[in-house]
């Protein structure tokens, strides 16, 4: 936790995650992100609406890039506006979070490589999105990816309400149930290019509803039966 020494770590030493093990109140603006990644993979247009909204086809493979772990940030923690864009858009995705390494494994077996399931904010500059027509600049800015408020290690058995709210309102309302390619079809397809971590974390991309962050706003991506990540939003 934040200003605080007192979060106990557990289990492997290989696996980078924090665990606590008390029951006590909190604020979970008060937590720090719950994994530490190698590499934070997001997949694009893995929602029929949104790939429709920004003009493009539904991929036939999945479609990924990464961002980079500097951009991690946890609950509460300030998404900054960059002064290089105009155009800062929210987009509220499942993540994947990766228990065990997996290697080119098959979709059967990719179950038991993910360690549970978080919210993730894929914080895109949607102008130097177009205007690069390369994902890094856009989706790799210092704090563009809060993850959190926690890791729910029961992975969901069905489809899960997403939403995503700026100052309360409603912007993005999808369903898990609408990704093109599912959890498994994920990791396995990753795994066959780049080794997963323990904590690695996959970005199962975001609903419709895409749309821009001001300062001063505050966003939050939530999750049925997984939680909700708020964030504020500052000019940088
Ligand atoms: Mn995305």
């Amino acid at each position: 936790m934040k200003g605080s020494e007192d979060f106990e770590l557990r289990g492997d030493r290989a696996l980078p995650l924090r665990t606590g093990h008390e029951e006590r109140a909190f604020d979970p603006r008060e937590l720090l992100s719950p994994v530490r990644p190698t590499k934070v993979i997001a997949i694009a247009r893995n929602y029929a609406e949104h790939a429709k909204e920004l003009g493009h086809d539904i991929p036939k493979e999945p479609l990924f890039f990464l961002k980079p772990v500097s951009a991690v940030i946890g609950p509460g923690d300030a998404i900054r506006l960059p002064p290089q864009s105009q155009e800062v858009h929210h987009e509220a995705e499942l993540g994947l979070v990766i228990g065990t390494r997996a290697t080119r494994i098959s979709e059967s077996a990719a179950r038991a490589h993910i360690f549970g399931v978080t919210c993730v904010n894929d914080v895109t500059a949607r102008d130097l999105q177009r205007l690069d027509k390369h994902f890094t600049r856009a989706k790799g800015f210092d704090t563009f990816c809060p993850i959190g408020p926690w890791i729910e290690t029961e992975l969901p058995t069905g489809p899960r309400a997403i939403l995503c709210r700026v100052d309360g309102e409603v912007r993005q309302r999808g369903s898990t149930g609408d990704l093109i390619f599912g959890f498994e079809q994920l990791v396995s397809y990753v795994s066959h290019v780049m080794t997963l971590e323990p904590g690695d974390v996959i970005a199962t991309g975001t609903p419709a509803g895409v749309g821009p962050l001001l300062a001063g706003q505050q966003v939050e991506i939530e999750i049925e039966g997984i939680g909700t990540l708020s964030n504020p939003v500052v000019a940088a």
